[in-house]
C-alpha cells in the first residue's frame, strides 16, 4: 500500500488534503516512485506524511514502519527546535541544497543531500523533500582530497621545481622551489606575477653559450604538440648576476578533443654539476695545454737524432728512432683532440672558410691513412667534382678519423670501401668496413663526448671517445650531417653529407 492515499492521509491528519484530488494525486505518486532520489512530505511536527520507495529503500524501513516514525527520530542533526526553524524560514525563502545526518534501521549513519519546499497543500503547511545517499561521494572526495594532500607534501618537499601552465602560459600552480628558482620569495609572488615576467629577471643561453629564445621553452613547445620536449638552460640573474643551470622537462595534459590543456613542467636545478663538469673540461684543457710543450720538444729532438744518425747509417738506433717518432705522433694526435674537445665545447673550434675540393681532399687523406697502414687496402668509389665551403684541414680530420677509425675496428678484415656521391645539393661521403660493427642501441649515442661502446667479449681498442664528437662538431659547423648505418658482427658505413658550394 502507498502511503499517499487519501486513507493514510486522513489517519495520519486531521485536514485531509487530498480529497478530490485523486487523479493529481495518482500522477504525483507515479512520479514519485519512479524517482531515484528519495522523496518525503512532512508535518511541521515531523510527523511523516509520505515516503516513496526509494526513500524507504535508503533508509531501510518499509513503506509502513517509515510512517509510523517522526522524521527527526532519523535525523542526527535537527530537533524539534531547529526543525522548525528551517520549516519557518524555508516558507519565504527558497533554501540550496544543505548536507545532513541520516540514521539507517540498521543504525547505520551516512550522509545525505536534501532538498527542501515548504509549501501550502490542502490548508496547511507541508515540507517537500528530495533526499540522496551521498556517502560514495563523500568517500571520493576524500579520497580525492586525501591524495590531494599527499601529493601537496610530494611537492613541497622535492628539491625540483614543478609548475603547471595553462594554454595561454599562465602559471596556475608552482611549488616552492619553483618559485625560488624563478626569483620570487613565494608561491604566491610567482603566481601573482605578470605572464612571462620571470623570464625577464635572466639572460637565458644554451650549452654552446647561444642566446636562448623564451618561445623554445619546452613548455611552449608541449602546448603545440611536441612530445616531452627538454632543454638545458644557463640562468644569468639580471640584477644579482648569480648563474644557475637547470633542466627542464614538460609534459602536456590533453583534453578529449586530444588537444593540450595544461602543461607540467618540471625544473631541475643542475649548477652544481654543471660546475663539476666546467672544472673536469678546465683540467682537460689545461693538462692537454700543459702536455703539448713536452711532446713537441721530444718530437724535435727525435728527428734531429733521427736525422743525425741515418747520415751515419746506425740502422739499428734509426729503427727504434722511428718507432720512437710514430709513437710521438700517436700521442701528438691524442693531445690535439683533446684540446679540440675543450674548445669545441665551448663554440671556440676555429674554421677557416675556403673552397673545398672534395675529391681532392677524400683522395689525399685516404693516401696519408694508407700510409700507416699495411693490412687494410682503402679503395675509393666514384667521384663528384664537388666543392663545398669550410676548413679543409678540420674536413681532412674528420675523414681521417672515419677511415682510422673503419681499420681499427675491422682487425679481422682488409678493405675499407670510401665512396663518393654526389646528389642535388649535397655531395656524400661513405667510410664502409667489414668490421666489428655497432649495436643498434650504441649508435645514437657514438656521436657524443667520451662515448665509447664497451664490448666484453671483444678485445677492448684504445681511444678516447672524442674523434666522432668532434667530428659531429666539425660536420654540423660545415651544415652538413653524419650518420651510421651498422649491424653488429657486419662493419659499419659512417657517412658525411656536406651542402654543395653552387657558384
Ligand atoms: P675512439 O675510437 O677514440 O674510442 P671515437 O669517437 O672515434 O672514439 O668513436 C667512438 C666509439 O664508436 C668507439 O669507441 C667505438 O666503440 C665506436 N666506433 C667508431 N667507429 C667505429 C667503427 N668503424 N666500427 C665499430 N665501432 C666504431
Amino acid at each position: 500500500m502507498s502511503a499517499y492515499s487519501k486513507d493514510s492521509i486522513s489517519h495520519t491528519t486531521s485536514q485531509s488534503a487530498f480529497e478530490g484530488n485523486d487523479e493529481e494525486i495518482r500522477k504525483f505518486k507515479f512520479f514519485c516512485d519512479n524517482a531515484r532520489d528519495g522523496n518525503i512530505i512532512i508535518k511541521r511536527d515531523g510527523r511523516i506524511l509520505y515516503v516513496n520507495k526509494a526513500q524507504c529503500a535508503m533508509m531501510g524501513y518499509t513503506e509502513e514502519e517509515y510512517l509510523q516514525l517522526n522524521a527527526l527520530d532519523i535525523d542526527e542533526n535537527y530537533d524539534m527546535k531547529r526543525f522548525q526553524e528551517l520549516f519557518d524560514y524555508a516558507q519565504h525563502t527558497p533554501l540550496p541544497p544543505f548536507e545532513t545526518q541520516n540514521r539507517k534501521k540498521d543504525g547505520t549513519l551516512f550522509p545525505v543531500e536534501v532538498s527542501i519546499t515548504v509549501l501550502p497543500f490542502g490548508g496547511e503547511l507541508l515540507l517537500f523533500g528530495v533526499a540522496r545517499d551521498i556517502s560514495q561521494r563523500k568517500m571520493a572526495e576524500e579520497e580525492l582530497q586525501q591524495s590531494k594532500s599527499q601529493l601537496e607534501i610530494i611537492l613541497k618537499n622535492i628539491a625540483d621545481g614543478i609548475t603547471v601552465q595553462d594554454n595561454t602560459g599562465k602559471i596556475i600552480y608552482a611549488n616552492q622551489a619553483a618559485a625560488i628558482a624563478s626569483g620570487y620569495a613565494s608561491v604566491e609572488e610567482l603566481l601573482n606575477a605578470p605572464l612571462l615576467e620571470y623570464v625577464q629577471k635572466f639572460d637565458m643561453t644554451d650549452e654552446n653559450g647561444q642566446p636562448f629564445s623564451p618561445a623554445d621553452l619546452p613548455g611552449r613547445r608541449a602546448m603545440q604538440g611536441e612530445e616531452n620536449p627538454q632543454v638545458i638552460i644557463k640562468f644569468v640573474h639580471k640584477q644579482t648576476h648569480e648563474v644557475r643551470w637547470a633542466i627542464i622537462k614538460s609534459t602536456a595534459i590533453f583534453d578529449a578533443m586530444h588537444k593540450p590543456y595544461l602543461v607540467i613542467n618540471a625544473v631541475q636545478d643542475i649548477t652544481r654539476l654543471k660546475e663539476l663538469e666546467q672544472r673536469k673540461d678546465q683540467f682537460i684543457s689545461m693538462a692537454s695545454h700543459e702536455l703539448k710543450t713536452p711532446v713537441t720538444s721530444l718530437k724535435v729532438y727525435t728527428q734531429l737524432l733521427l736525422k743525425r744518425f741515418t747520415k751515419e747509417g746506425i740502422k739499428e738506433v734509426v729503427t727504434y728512432l722511428s718507432r720512437m717518432d710514430t709513437q710521438i705522433d700517436k700521442l701528438t694526435k691524442l693531445i690535439q683532440e683533446l684540446l679540440d674537445v675543450s674548445k669545441a665545447q665551448v663554440g671556440k673550434l676555429e674554421y677557416a672558410e675556403e673552397r673545398v675540393a672534395i675529391d681532392t681532399l677524400v683522395h689525399e687523406t685516404a693516401e696519408t691513412v694508407q700510409q700507416g697502414s699495411t693490412r687494410h687496402t682503402l679503395v675509393l668509389h666514384g667521384e663528384s667534382r664537388a666543392t663545398v665551403i669550410g676548413d679543409a684541414e678540420r674536413l681532412g680530420q674528420v675523414l681521417i678519423n672515419l677511415m682510422d677509425n673503419a681499420i681499427k675496428y675491422s682487425p679481422h678484415s682488409h678493405t675499407v670501401d670510401i665512396t663518393i656521391t654526389q646528389l642535388q645539393d649535397v655531395v656524400r661521403i661513405g667510410v664502409r668496413d667489414y668490421g666489428i660493427g655497432i649495436p643498434q642501441e650504441h649508435q645514437e649515442k657514438l656521436f657524443e663526448r667520451f662515448y665509447r661502446v664497451s664490448n666484453s667479449k671483444d678485445r677492448t681498442f684504445p681511444g678516447l671517445g672524442i674523434g666522432l664528437y668532434i667530428a659531429h662538431e666539425i660536420v654540423m659547423r660545415h651544415r652538413g650531417t653524419i650518420w651510421v648505418e651498422s649491424k653488429e658482427g657486419e662493419g659499419s658505413t659512417f657517412c658525411v653529407s656536406l651542402p654543395l658550394y653552387k657558384e
